[in-house]
């Protein structure tokens, strides 16, 4: 197995780089995110818990977004491998996603963290929310807590995985193929080793 951290903060574009990813590798993706929407869709006792925090641009309490992330990482026994997107955003979630997957005998490999200043995240999530339909691309405010949130709590996880000797700084800034060719040939450098 084959395990992916991809990190960076809102609109560093995890989602579109994700979808790349998974076809060149055969990867399972799971989004924290896109899990939390489709609960608010179906409209499910998760889905009720996590809209609020979600509305805000403040994190899912990390009991609830564990439990969600275990559970669904079990429900893909036969998987090559995971790229993991938009989790772990806390230490405490770094720390239990090591637990399960060293459980599990397949430890994350690396994490991938795509590298965007602020400016331009702002200029991103601006023009994603004319497409997106998400609540929290339209507030300007909202998008401002999530990317204070994200340089509070989310951004000292990458030392975490620093002292593990895992993480790859990823240039986030250019054309999609370009930024995606780094990240295979930094997977690619991995997986070798
Ligand atoms: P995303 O789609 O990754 O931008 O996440 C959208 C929102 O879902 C975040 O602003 C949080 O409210 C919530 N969320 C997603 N992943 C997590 C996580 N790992 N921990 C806590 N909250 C999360």
């Amino acid at each position: 197995m084959f395990n992916i951290v991809l990190f960076g903060p809102p609109g560093a574009g995890k989602g579109t780089q994700s979808e790349k990813l998974v076809s060149r590798y055969q990867l399972v993706h799971l989004s924290t995110g896109d899990i939390f929407r489709r609960n608010i869709r179906e409209a499910t006792p998760l889905g009720t818990e996590a809209k609020a925090f979600m509305e805000k641009g403040e994190l899912v309490p990390d009991d609830v977004t564990i439990r969600m992330l275990e559970a669904e990482v079990m429900q893909h026994p036969g998987a090559n491998g995971f790229i993991f997107d938009g989790f772990p955003r806390t230490s405490a979630q770094a720390e239990a996603l090591d637990r399960l997957m060293d459980s599990m005998g397949s430890p994350i490999n690396c994490m991938l963290a795509l590298e965007v200043e602020e400016e331009e995240l702002r200029e991103r999530l601006k023009g994603r929310a004319q497409t997106s339909g998400r609540p929290d691309d339209a507030d300007p405010a909202v998008i401002q807590n999530r990317i204070d949130v994200y340089n509070r709590e989310t951004a000292p996880v990458a030392e975490y995985y620093k002292a593990a000797g895992k993480y790859r700084g990823i240039g986030g800034i250019g054309p999609v193929e370009s930024i995606f060719d780094r990240l295979c040939a930094a997977i690619d450098e991995v997986a070798a080793i």
